[in-house]
């Protein structure tokens, strides 16, 4: 957690704005102390004592504060961005970051890959009710770079179904990468054999799409203050997938191919040894 309440006198505080010396502190939760936590090589932060009895702030890695920090850090810096309060308290949730980015009421939780799907759609639809538009995403990870198959996470896939076929990972900034999954071919071997009456029997020996692998596809860099909108989600129900009829904050494009990244193809090095001259290097 980033922000806890000052006991002396109830004021929400940021713990790279604070010290030690300044506390008590208290989780904005359970109301026990927490301490902040400051070191050169990481985000500033408060975190309970032990016992820890309370879930709030669990789980959270230094990849996901860096993620929230940056982000408010960034949105600070627009002057389109109003209103913006890191763990804000909004009853039944408590978005990472929300603000209004032009007129538009945002929240962005940041993934914690734990998450249950119950919760995903819990919050989902309490962000809805206060007509709030949510973005979720995840800290970017080289998993998913470079690969053809990739498994995608529970909340990855729902998150490409209620996003219109996308998944949004934060890579530094207020800049995310959207990834898109192609589906996946496997192999089924053919094999062949005798069944009880001699006669030949034969299977597989085709291609069939994956239900659990995907191909992710990269699409190129979207920044959360100028490349997306606000989308009023009608919801659905797809295989086992519910989405249900929510407000979402999505890049403003189409279909992904608008977003999909063609890496610059290798341009052979000229054959010239211009640069690779020492003969003249007089010292
Ligand atoms: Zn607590």
């Amino acid at each position: 957690m980033l922000c806890a309440t000052r006991q002396s006198d109830a004021a929400k505080v940021t713990a790279s704005e604070t010290t030690k010396a300044l506390g008590p502190f208290v989780c904005p939760e359970c109301a026990k102390a927490v301490i902040v936590r400051k070191c050169r090589t990481k985000v500033d932060h408060f975190a309970h004592l032990p016992p820890v009895t309370c879930q709030y702030g669990a789980g959270e890695t230094e990849q996901h504060r860096q993620c929230k920090t940056q982000i408010f850090e960034a949105l600070r810096a627009c002057p389109h961005v109003t209103k913006l309060e890191l763990e804000r308290r909004l009853g039944e949730v408590r978005p990472d970051i929300s603000c209004f980015i032009g007129r538009v009421p945002v929240a962005i939780e940041v993934q914690i890959s734990a998450l249950s799907y119950d919760l995903i759609l819990k919050r989902t639809e309490a962000y809805a009710r206060k007509k709030i538009y949510l973005l979720w995403l995840s800290p970017w990870t080289d998993d998913l770079e470079f690969k053809d198959r990739y498994a995608p996470k529970l909340w990855e896939r729902w998150c490409h179904a209620a996003y219109y076929g996308r998944v949004y990972f934060w890579f530094n900034d207020s800049r995310v990468v959207p990834y898109h999954f192609d589906p996946y071919l496997l192999h089924v071997p053919h094999s062949e054999w005798h069944g009880e009456g001699g006669e030949e029997m034969s299977s597989g020996g085709y291609d069939r799409f994956s239900k659990k692998f995907k191909t992710p596809a990269r699409g190129r860099l979207l920044d959360i203050a100028t490349d997306f909108v606000p989308v009023d989600h009608p919801g659905f129900v797809g295989g086992s997938m519910i989405v249900p009829p929510c407000r979402l904050f999505k890049d403003r494009f189409g279909k992904f191919d608008q977003l999909r990244f063609a890496p610059v193809p290798a341009v052979a090095q000229p054959a010239s040894d211009e640069y690779d001259d020492d003969a003249d290097a007089s010292d």
